[in-house]
């Protein structure tokens, strides 16, 4: 066992505070990653707070891993001590179920094991990357390139993967028409994305002042949402719409804007269930679909293409004594675009 120092919620009322536990010894398939920089997600804030139920305390967040490999088990074959590693949303899965021979461990039929938050096959409970080490089974270890800025490439972890994979899965590219609402860390992913893979890429958003961050992360147009003459003047016209909101809203308003057989995929998870209209459906036959992250495989060509294509998150860095002041922040939108902590900080 390793002693490991973090950051913790006690409590879902209470503020994140240093804490300290043990890691598990590294085992034949592990590799033990010392932690370099952890990405700050909205869905940390969700569950430290028990927005969506059932959180198990004392909880260590952070799901946007980065680091060194520092030991690796006598069976791990594709990793080597010193090489850069990263660690997504989850580190197990059952690896027997049609989604998780699929490649897409992310639906197993038996429910992944999440990075925190979850329990292990054992039941010991997860701690995440707020943190200075991790010990993980190789399978679900990510390669990651040197050549990038590695504060800049945490977010990709779930930030990035969450936004590529609904854009290669309903094949969005040139002639396509798309909207990204918010723009947050999942939101300025998805626009760089879209871009990239040739879309004529509008950001809707609810703060005006992210007008010109939107145009130079790569989107073409800007409107923000709160402005109802712009809404109306937008209906029908988009083909794809990928909805990032983390907090309650309409879904029949973003509906509204899809063209015919226009698709909104929603990846946001505000905490309560929104009403979907059935004449904003069928009056266009327009459809509403749902995301959530992306497998190991995929989660690696998407870092390999961020690579070729030199694709990182926009970050501020942050120590980690500033995460509770982080989190109010994303709480007003004031993030840009994604908080990565200095894992340094926690030494
Ligand atoms: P974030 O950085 O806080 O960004 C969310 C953005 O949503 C805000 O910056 C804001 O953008 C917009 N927004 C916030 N409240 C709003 C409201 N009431 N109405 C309209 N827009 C609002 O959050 P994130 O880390 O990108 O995460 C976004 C959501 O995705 C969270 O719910 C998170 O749990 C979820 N998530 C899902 C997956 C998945 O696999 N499906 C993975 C990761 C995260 P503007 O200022 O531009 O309006
Ligand atoms: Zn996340
Ligand atoms: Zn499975």
């Amino acid at each position: 066992m390793t002693p490991v120092n973090a950051y913790a919620a006690q409590s879902a009322t209470t503020p994140l505070t240093p804490f300290n536990f043990e890691r598990r010894d590294v085992g034949a398939n592990d590799v033990q990653i010392e932690i370099l920089y952890c990405g700050v997600c909205h869905s940390d804030i969700h569950q430290v707070r028990n927005e969506w139920g059932g959180s198990i305390y004392p909880m260590v967040p952070g799901h946007e891993i980065v680091g060194r490999i520092t030991k690796i088990g006598s069976d791990v074959k594709d990793f080597t001590i010193g090489e850069l590693a990263g660690v997504g949303c989850f580190v197990d899965s059952c690896r027997e179920c049609p989604s998780c021979l699929a490649h897409e461990e992310q639906y197993c039929d038996n429910g992944m094991v999440g990075t925190y938050n979850g329990r292990d096959k054992e039941g010991n409970p997860t701690y995440g990357g707020y943190s200075t080490q991790i010990v993980v089974d190789a399978k679900y270890t990510l390669h990651v390139a040197d050549s990038l800025p590695i504060e800049g490439v945490a977010p990709l972890l779930c930030a990035g993967i969450t936004t590529y994979s609904p854009l290669k899965h309903w094949k969005i590219g040139k002639g396509h028409k798309v909207a990204v609402v918010g723009l947050g860390g999942l939101g300025h992913m998805a626009v760089k994305f879209a871009a990239a893979f040739g879309a004529d890429v509008t950001v809707l958003s609810t703060s005006k002042s992210k007008e010109q961050d939107a145009l130079n992360l790569g989107a073409h147009y800007f409107a923000v949402t709160k402005d109802a003459d712009t809404m109306k003047k937008l209906q029908g016209k988009f083909d794809f719409i990928l909805s990032t909101i983390s907090a309650p809203h309409e879904y029949n308003d973003y509906l509204n804007l899809l063209t015919l057989n226009g698709t909104m995929v929603v990846v946001g998870v505000p905490p309560q269930p929104s009403v979907v209209g059935a004449f904003n459906l069928i009056g266009k036959r327009r459809s509403i679909a749902g995301s959530l992250i992306g497998g190991i495989k995929e989660t690696q060509e998407m870092l390999d293409y961020c690579a070729e294509h030199n694709i990182v998150s926009d970050v501020e860095v942050i120590k980690v004594s500033a995460i509770n002041e982080a989190y109010e922040r994303m709480l007003k939108g004031d993030v840009h675009y994604r908080f990565v902590i200095d894992i340094a900080s926690l030494k």
